[in-house]
């Protein structure tokens, strides 16, 4: 048993199957064969084997050739490691003793022998371990010969291990095969962990190097809400794992059982809970945990994981869909948020070197007019369909603003002039996410009807931590004081101008910060539909006065620690209290 540490995103347990795909996509194979099946499967080895010496001795020739016979070397000293006999006997020992697959035979010897290069002092030495690694998956691809693919076509259970899952690929796992995912790379607030938790899906991202410990089909424990992997689990560990499943899944039933019951604190303040959306097909879960509606729709994964732009009629389509279902509740519609680490098929511009600060979201869309227009016409077409707001993301500057509105009407004036309908009134919001806003908000709040305060970023520009970073993540925390105080600000210039505002970063899914951000003035959140029976109880639990205590306290507070085990205790307290006072009276 061996246990791995990374960052929980997404809370539940899985156990099951590893099924881990490298840095390069390539599955890292299950482990063993049929005893029946070892002299085919040694066959294939050889002549994988064969396979690569031939493809390394032209790789040599056609090297030696336009560069020089000492650059050719290079390739024969590869292929005289493939060819060592002890290294081939190693591997052939494993299949038909062990029945390892050659797959497996293959990725654990040569493993070993990376990791013996790679512990050398000599540096020169050391780098060999590369070749090692490049023989390995020179092989592997010709064992296997298909890559991430195979991820979309999965026939059973697995908890699938990789170096880096992008959002649109985390999108696409088959929920009825996937238990959970881990992942190498990645920070708490990336639109990967997102993606994970509105799938409801235990996650663990930025665990660092774990793929070389796994091979597929071994068993792993995802413990989604200590951010623990654990590899190769004792019975016992599966039993306390299995338990803290059932228990949870008990608690959760418990939740969604005050599914028709409002979203109120005990001293009668109304609420309005809504959730967040990636795609149209989440609005069941919507509807099923009795969402107020869509606080957060985010259009730009129309454009992720797709060969071509979606057209008008596409976006369309989608909204549409959308706006039935929720059947006259709010939906707020987002204008595409592409960049950053959500970047379609030819987006990523490899020379932005900070792309969180680059040409993302509101910036790329003023920059890309046509793109924008075929957007803004599709959500005014849809405003007729129900209650639809438009909200601009990333909003930086007036100026931005006011242009992505003139260029708004503009495309109204279009549309009046080809009779299509739309709602000329429709509802106008923007995204808080930058700190400079924050300090302007009492300009901002005069030219919109909403705000909506997405502290996903706002958390990473104050702090200057970039959210899908693991190796900030430590100092990725919702829970510092400058934060609260943005906040605070935030919803102030808001109320003291009568404009709604709304809180839709991840931050307002966990509970711990309800009765804080309702002391903070906030009366509308907006939640991965998975978090709203949750966070729906926290706020039947509290009551304003309480909560106004707690935010004068947090605001007095000047390190991010501090705030969240006050934060942490006075839930733990809320929900004790209650129980025993439920007990009190059904006692
Ligand atoms: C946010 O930044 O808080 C937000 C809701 O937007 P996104 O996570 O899509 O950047
Ligand atoms: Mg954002």
């Amino acid at each position: 048993m061996q246990t791995f540490r990374g960052i929980a995103v997404s809370p539940g347990v899985a156990i099951g199957e590893a099924f881990v795909l490298d840095q390069e996509g390539f599955r890292i194979p299950n482990r063993f064969v049929d005893r029946d099946a070892v002299e085919d499967e040694l066959d294939r080895f050889r002549h994988s084997v064969e396979a690569v010496s031939a493809a390394l001795n032209r790789n040599r020739q056609e090297v030696a050739e336009q560069l020089g016979e000492q650059y050719g070397a290079i390739f024969s000293a590869q292929l005289q490691m493939l060819c060592d006999p002890q290294l081939q006997n190693e591997i052939e020992t494993h299949i038909r003793s062990r029945h390892y697959s050659p797959e497996y035979a293959v990725s654990r010897t040569l493993r070993r022998y990376a990791k013996v290069f790679q512990n050398l002092e000599n540096k020169y030495m050391a780098e060999r371990a590369h070749d090692v690694v490049d023989i390995e998956r020179r092989l592997l691809q010709e064992l296997l010969g298909r890559q991430r693919e195979e991820l979309s076509h999965l026939k059973s259970p697995v908890i699938v291990l990789a170096h880096n899952l992008t959002p649109s690929e985390t999108a696409n796992l088959d929920r009825n095969f996937v238990l959970g995912f881990v992942s190498e790379l990645g920070g708490p607030g990336g639109h990967t962990a997102i993606v994970a938790e509105a799938l409801e899906l235990p996650a663990i991202v930025g665990t660092g190097p774990i793929l070389s410990d796994v091979s597929g089909g071994d068993t792993l424990i995802v413990d989604g809400e200590n951010g623990l992997v654990i590899l190769d689990p004792d019975e016992e560990t599966i039993q306390k794992y299995r338990q803290q499943a059932a228990s949870r899944k008990t608690q959760r039933a418990e939740w969604q059982s005050l599914r028709e019951l409002p979203a109120v604190t005990l001293d009668g303040t109304e609420l309005e809970i809504k959730a967040n959306i990636e795609f149209p097909r989440e609005v069941e879960a919507c509807l099923d945990r009795r969402a107020a509606g869509i606080g957060l729709y985010r259009t730009e994964f129309l454009y992720l994981g797709t060969e071509e732009d979606p057209t008008e009629e596409d976006h369309l389509n989608a909204y549409t869909d959308v706006i039935k279902a929720m059947d006259g509740r709010p939906v707020v519609i987002r204008t595409l948020d592409l960049g950053a680490d959500k970047m379609g098929r030819g987006q990523s511009n490899q020379d932005e070197k900070n792309p969180f600060l680059g040409l993302r979201s509101i910036r790329l869309s003023l920059r890309n007019l046509p793109l924008f227009r075929t957007q803004l016409r599709a959500i005014l077409r849809a405003s007729v369909l129900g209650d639809v707001s438009l909200m601009f993301p990333l909003i930086s500057t007036i100026q931005e603003l006011r242009q992505a509105k003139l260029y708004l009407a503009d495309i109204m004036e279009d549309l009046e002039e080809e009779g299509i309908p739309f709602d000329r009134d429709v509802k106008i919001g923007m995204m808080v996410e930058v700190p400079a806003v924050v300090l302007m908000m009492d300009r901002f709040v005069k030219e919109v009807d909403f705000i909506s305060i997405g502290t996903n970023d706002l958390i990473q520009y104050s702090l200057a931590v970039d959210r899908s970073n693991r190796d900030v993540a430590n100092l990725y925390d919702a829970s510092h004081p400058a934060v609260i105080r943005m906040i605070k600000m935030t919803v102030d210039a808001a109320i003291k101008e009568g404009v709604p505002a709304t809180l839709c970063g991840q931050m307002s899914a966990n509970p711990i910060y309800t009765s804080l951000l309702l002391g903070l003035g906030l009366r509308s959140f907006s939640i991965p539909p998975g978090a709203i029976p949750e966070v729906k109880n926290a706020c039947r639990l509290t009551e304003i006065g309480h909560c106004n205590e707690i935010a004068m306290k947090v605001l007095e507070m000047d390190n991010g620690q501090q705030v969240s085990d006050f934060l942490r205790l006075e839930y733990a307290r809320l929900r004790n209290l209650t129980e025993q006072e439920e007990g009190n009276v059904s006692g």
